[in-house]
């Protein structure tokens, strides 16, 4: 006949382990004798595919445990040692919940059940959280005494960690939601990190300058006291605190040392925190780290897949919350700029139309009083000279509003015909020469260059760009005006020795009403409002052709601009 012993012994590797114990030499004595209902028991559990444990002695204090195959993972390093072992050695780190658990099953005679309660349980990965649902049920001699406990746990720390991490994340997203600009941001952000720290010891955001060279600690979550001196602010460099320069520069997530740093985490579980997760949260524009999350790691929870997920979820919420501000701010910057610049277009129009009409009035009636004073009062007549230039520089600001308006309106219209490029600058260079009462000096081809143009207006970007030559560089410095052919484009440069535009400010010195910082009109009265440049691009963008800049500064400017040749 199969006894209970044998039954036990081929119940697999745990079976074998239990039937070659020592039973003997432990206060339960040898297997054989042990009562007929517990070998039952142990027949039962260690024949079950699910893992169960028994614990058996006289009281919990001398409890040995004894547990089948699929119960062995959850012991980790602890198996096989762990068999018939007293539960307080096998568990010592969570003894305090067996032993209330197993007095009330010993003492009490009652079933004692939970639901992911939380242990700390030494696997061989330090101390760990772990979550589970357990049941302890008394197991009693033919006597009916309470002789041992089964236990039987279920694992549930993966759900009730995936289900805790999920709801601060919606937790903090909820929170950074009302936030509109950025100050609003940091303001809310400790209150919206704080519900991350079941999960994380702390967490530091530092806010990057614009140019990504120092960070600035803006906020701090689960610290007991302020966060020591030296982590507050720092330049980023080679050794700056959390390894900083380098997650900024290679925009990603690096894991650092936090030990010994000064730092006082309110909740220190098993201890303090020895490693931080530090990851850089971008903004949208400008591209790359806007800010860094630096979030202290449990040392009880290993940097598992979802662990390590959880965190930089953290930092991907907090970079779409701060994406979503930038946009908007964008968005209203954009719509502000949008409604002034209708507004300048607007008064551009009106203020210009207004002005053109007692302009010319009044250069008529300069030029009736001119005619007759001449014979009469050459002195005089002088002097109404010096008053028609000013009216021709007033008539040609307010043309240039009244060009730019009509570009702003989209109504800048051309009479192209077929013309010789060479005779618009011979009349435009000597014009400007008479103007400035400076030497132009032309270099033109001998042949025609004939181009599809519009005359006045290409003799008006000549004319510009002739204006500010004369008007940015010295009176005695010279200005060159020069056409060529070039492949099936004529080309054509206005040369200076003024005072150069630095690099930087080429792709803006077409825009409207930009100035380069810093040059200022060296030679004749007129200022400008930084639209002759504008109004030039658009005039020959519509004929086709480019415009553009060489310069060097404290060199000279050379503006060219090309237009296609007639075939
Ligand atoms: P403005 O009426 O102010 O001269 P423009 O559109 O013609 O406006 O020129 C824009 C700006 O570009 C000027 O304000 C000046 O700062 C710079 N600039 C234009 N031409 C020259 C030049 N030849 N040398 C140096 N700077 C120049």
């Amino acid at each position: 006949m199969t006894t209970a012993q044998d039954l036990i012994a081929r119940s697999g590797a745990a079976g074998a382990l239990v039937a070659g114990l020592a039973w003997s030499e432990t206060p339960l004595g040898p297997l054989a004798s042990w009562p007929p209902r517990v070998k039952v028991v142990l027949e039962t559990v260690l024949a079950s595919g699910f893992p169960l444990c028994v614990l058996l002695g006289d009281e919990p204090a001398h409890a040995r445990v004894v547990y089948n195959d699929a119960f062995a993972p959850l012991l980790g390093h602890k198996h096989p040692a762990a068999m018939g072992r007293p539960a307080r050695e096998v568990w010592p780190e969570s003894w305090d919940f067996f032993e209330w658990a197993l007095r009330q099953v010993w003492h009490a005679g009652q079933p004692v059940t939970g639901k992911d309660l939380m242990l700390r349980l030494d696997r061989g990965n330090d101390l760990e959280e772990v979550y589970v649902s357990i049941s302890f049920s008394p197991i009693r001699d033919d006597q009916g005494a309470v002789c041992g406990a089964l236990m039987c746990g279920m694992e549930t720390t993966g759900v009730v960690l995936a289900a805790r991490r999920e709801r601060a994340l919606r937790l903090l997203v909820d929170a950074l939601r009302p936030a509109k600009r950025e100050d609003d941001f940091y303001r809310i952000m400790p209150k919206a990190l704080s519900y991350t720290l079941k999960d994380v010891f702390f967490a530091f955001l530092y806010e990057l300058d614009p140019a990504g060279k120092k960070a600035t600690l803006r906020v701090t979550a689960g610290l007991a006291a302020e966060a020591p001196e030296a982590l507050r602010a720092f330049t980023l460099a080679p050794g700056c605190p959390w390894e900083m320069a380098f997650v900024v520069r290679e925009n990603e997530m690096r894991l650092v040392p936090s030990a010994g740093l000064g730092l006082c985490v309110m909740s220190a579980l098993a201890g303090p925190p020895t490693r931080a997760a530090v990851l850089p949260v971008t903004g949208g524009s400008p591209p790359g780290p806007a800010a860094v999350l630096v979030v202290g790691l449990r040392p009880a929870r290993p940097l598992d897949d979802e662990y390590g997920a959880f965190v930089q979820r953290i930092a991907r919420e907090i970079s779409v919350a701060l994406t979503d501000i930038r946009s908007l701010r964008a968005a209203e910057r954009h719509a502000e700029a949008v409604a002034e610049s209708r507004l300048k277009d607007m008064f551009l129009g009106i203020a210009s139309h207004e002005l053109r009409t007692p302009l010319t009035c009044l250069k008529l009636n300069v030029q009736l009083v001119h005619r007759e004073l001449t014979a009469l009062e050459p002195r005089l007549a002088a002097r109404l000279d010096g008053l028609s230039r000013s009216i021709d520089r007033m008539t040609r600001l307010v043309n240039e509003m009244l060009s730019v308006s009509a570009i702003a309106a989209g109504k800048l219209t051309l009479q192209e015909t077929y013309c010789d490029l060479r005779s618009i600058c011979t009349s435009a260079g000597a014009e400007q020469s008479q103007a400035a009462r400076r030497p132009v000096s032309l270099h033109l081809p001998e042949e025609p260059v004939c181009v599809f143009a519009d005359e006045d207006r290409t003799g008006q970007v000549i004319a510009n760009l002739l204006a500010n030559a004369f008007k940015y560089s010295a009176a005695e410095e010279p200005v060159e005006l020069s056409l060529e052919r070039s492949g099936t484009e004529a080309i054509v440069t206005v040369r200076d020795r003024g005072p150069g535009i630095p690099k930087e400010s080429f792709p803006r010195v077409f825009d409207r009403f930009y100035r380069v910082p810093g040059v200022s009109v060296r030679t004749g009265s007129y200022v400008g409002l930084g639209l002759g440049l504008y109004l030039s691009k658009a005039i020959i963008e519509q004929h086709h052709g480019r415009i553009w800049v060489e310069s060097e500064v404290g060199r000279g400017s050379a503006f060219s601009f090309s237009m296609p040749l007639a075939a």
